[in-house]
């Protein structure tokens, strides 16, 4: 399958002539399989405008899978042009918020999109749209495998998701303070079962790498992991290679080229996320 990175950023978008190599959309992440078009998308950060474009004018017919409902995660839905089109057909999935007519995907959905704070709610959107909920565990979507898990991270249930076709598998976890349960064996935060249960010998794993070590504080008080963190965690699940992803929206280009290049572990490839970005997994 092809994995192809359309927005990379943590917390807020990053505009600016320092930041164009990286690129500045927040995240999101369509995965295709070969030579077909993408009809699977993890998050829908404002990257996910870049798939309009890829689309060549056709509608999304597919699903949106979010890790959660953070802004950095869902701005770029009602931007979205073939998404928001008569003839688009898009089934939008997201963890569980709780039982009750106010857990249902769409109801949580709306209670960041809505008047006052966006012209329009879901219901908005042009097409035909289902939203729906997941809990952890094995689940299918346009025929991917997809095994979900809940990880720690800060304000709201968040999922972390495994990905595999049966040829190649990738984990995808870009939101995750893994210090909440405990300091791990570095002190760079616990190896916990959920997120080796997804990690453990992947082709490819994208983790979020938002903070240094120095930064260490900011990365608990925002609920993110280090660099450090997503270095050893590759090498203790023994993946394939380490996508760094989620970077600090105010982190330059050259800091994040900066930042890869010293990211090295034991003959593990790492590479840090760009726009426009393709995996073969
Ligand atoms: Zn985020
Ligand atoms: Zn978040």
């Amino acid at each position: 399958m092809r994995v192809r990175f359309l927005g990379v950023r943590g917390s807020t978008p990053a505009p600016g002539a320092e930041f164009v190599r990286v690129g500045g959309n927040t995240s999101c992440v369509a995965v295709a399989r070969e030579r077909e078009a993408p009809t699977f998308v993890l998050d829908a950060g404002t990257g996910l405008r870049r798939l309009a474009r890829e689309l060549g004018g056709a509608p999304f017919r597919g699903t949106i899978l979010l890790t959660h409902l953070h802004w950095d995660h869902v701005q770029g839905l009602p931007f979205f042009d073939a998404g928001d089109r008569d003839d688009a057909r898009v089934e939008l999935v997201l963890p569980g918020q709780g039982s009750g007519e106010d857990g249902s995907a769409e109801a949580a959905l709306a209670r960041g999109m809505s008047p006052p704070h966006f012209p329009i709610g879901p219901d908005g959107l042009r097409g035909t749209w289902r939203f729906r909920s997941i809990e952890p565990g094995e689940h299918s979507f346009e025929g991917f495998s997809v095994l979900a898990a809940e990880v720690p991270h800060k304000g709201g249930r968040t999922f972390g998701y495994r990905v595999s076709d049966g040829n190649g598998s990738f984990a995808y976890v870009p939101d995750h303070e893994p210090t909440v349960e405990g300091p791990g064996p570095d002190g760079f935060g616990a190896r916990h079962e959920a997120v080796l249960e997804l990690s453990k010998g992947v082709d490819v794993l994208v983790h979020g790498a938002q903070y240094t070590l120095d930064e260490r504080a900011r990365a608990v008080a925002f609920g993110h992991a280090t660099v450090d963190y997503a270095l050893a965690l590759a090498r203790d699940a023994e993946v394939g290679r380490l996508v760094l992803f989620h970077h600090e929206p105010g982190r330059t280009d050259d800091e994040v080229e900066a930042m890869a290049s010293t990211s090295t572990s034991e003959g593990l490839p790492v590479q840090a996320a760009v726009e426009g970005l393709e995996v073969e997994v």
